[in-house]
């Protein structure tokens, strides 16, 4: 299939009409961003690459991040991870406090912010140099060394991370939280700073894709039950309030951040991350859910 040309076919139509949205502002680092970047790499499970536009250029990957967060938890914890938060849609959105009060402090999903704060005080639990720890773990899943945390944007959000401090009061109280708040608000902002570029967010991603396995090392990161339940987990929740959106246009599972990036899998053949700024009032990404609707029409391939 010739990726590339459906790529600029694609961007074609999309360049006719208008790019609606706004660069997520309420986190004062990420406002410096051009709203008209966009890229998109895939890679597919047997080592091709094909891409467009801005594709090698670094974004923060922010909620994306928390779907590797809960690999490495889930790896870490197997069953006992849904004790401390569940894996249904929430239908709110990705900083809501209202469910948590009803549901005694227990994240509806481990993508919502609640449910990745959670996910951060069991990797705290489990390990001696949290965020050290976490990184060589990104690493390892992407094979790319030079993959880091943005200290600059996790200290910005640290500025204004009043909703999140908020969330992880509030688990605090119900006793869904085991570490000091301020540890688990710093993890949790490291966590969302990481910064990639479409063409490594799609490899660090392509294990989803191959049943746990990362194709180039030939390492088992996770087996193939928890990585297919891992991408439903996506499906349902990767959205928030649009999950179903998003499953509908789409029909893949994926992952948004309010940097701009989307990253879909499908499983058997190839993940897929696309990349523009401009967010609906959801948080995801307008152009990049837009394109990956176009994409999965074009080549009649979804998981449906
Ligand atoms: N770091 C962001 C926050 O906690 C992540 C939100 C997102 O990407 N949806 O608000």
């Amino acid at each position: 299939m010739n990726y590339n040309h459906i790529f600029s076919k694609i961007y074609d139509t999309l360049e006719e009409t208008e790019n609606p949205g706004e660069v997520a502002s309420y986190i004062p680092e990420l406002k410096n961003i051009n709203p008209n970047k966009f890229g998109v790499h895939l890679t597919t499970l047997d080592g091709h690459h094909y891409s467009f536009g801005d594709s090698d250029e670094k974004f923060s990957i922010q909620s994306i991040a928390k779907v590797l967060a809960l690999v490495l938890a889930y790896q870490l914890e197997n069953e006992k991870l849904w004790e401390r938060v569940g894996v249904e849609p929430s239908g709110t959105p990705f900083n809501s406090l209202v469910q948590l009060e009803y549901d005694k402090g227990i994240p509806r999903n481990p993508l919502i912010n609640a449910g990745a704060l959670v996910i951060s005080d069991i990797l705290i639990s489990h390990f001696n140099e949290p965020k050290k720890q976490f990184i060589d773990f990104v690493r390892k899943v992407s094979g790319i060394p030079g993959i880091d945390f943005s200290v600059k944007i996790a200290d910005s959000e640290k500025s204004v991370g009043y909703t999140n401090a908020a969330l992880v009061n509030l688990m605090k109280s119900f006793g869904n939280i085991r570490n000091d708040i301020d540890d688990v608000l710093d993890f949790y902002f490291n966590l969302c700073s990481i910064e990639m570029t479409c063409k490594e967010l799609s490899r660090t991603f392509l294990f989803l894709a191959g049943y746990g396995v990362c194709p180039y090392s030939n390492e088992q990161i996770i087996n193939a039950s928890k990585s297919k339940r891992i991408n439903a987990i996506m499906q349902l929740c990767g959205f928030y309030d649009e999950a179903g959106e998003f499953s509908f246009k789409v029909g893949l599972p994926g992952k948004s951040g309010v940097g701009g990036g989307i990253i879909a899998i499908h499983p058997d053949k190839y993940s897929i991350a696309v990349w523009s700024p401009r967010l609906n009032k959801k948080g995801n990404s307008i152009r990049g859910m837009k394109f990956l609707e176009l994409f999965t029409t074009e080549t009649q391939a979804s998981i449906f």
